[in-house]
């Protein structure tokens, strides 16, 4: 079950809510934090199929990482411990947005 947390970044205005990781949802798919800066925003995407049978993701069908909202696509991946995509800062947890089955 993803979990989603709130994130700020200690120097500069990024602040979003998302997972700050990778998840299985139900559906067998791969979603992964993304960062948008277009948007300069934090987002989960569907990053890959997920295989339960070899326990790895489908290569034989990428996703291209697009935004929703802008459309850009090829978006960098963010992982909490990370430092900001926007500046290079120290990124704090703040709490839980929302848990989602
Ligand atoms: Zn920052
Ligand atoms: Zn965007």
């Amino acid at each position: 079950m993803p979990v989603f947390f709130r994130f700020r970044c200690r120097n500069c205005d990024l602040a979003a809510q998302a997972m700050g990781g990778e998840d299985i949802t139900s559906s067998l798919d791969l979603i992964h934090t993304c960062y948008c800066p277009k948007c300069r925003d934090l987002i989960d995407l569907v990053i890959a199929d997920w295989n339960p049978v070899t326990q790895k993701t489908d290569e034989r069908h990428p996703f291209d990482r697009t935004c929703n909202d802008c459309g850009q696509s090829g978006l960098p991946l963010w992982k909490r411990g990370r430092p900001c995509p926007q500046c290079g800062g120290t990124i704090d947890k703040t709490g839980i947005a929302a848990t989602f089955d």
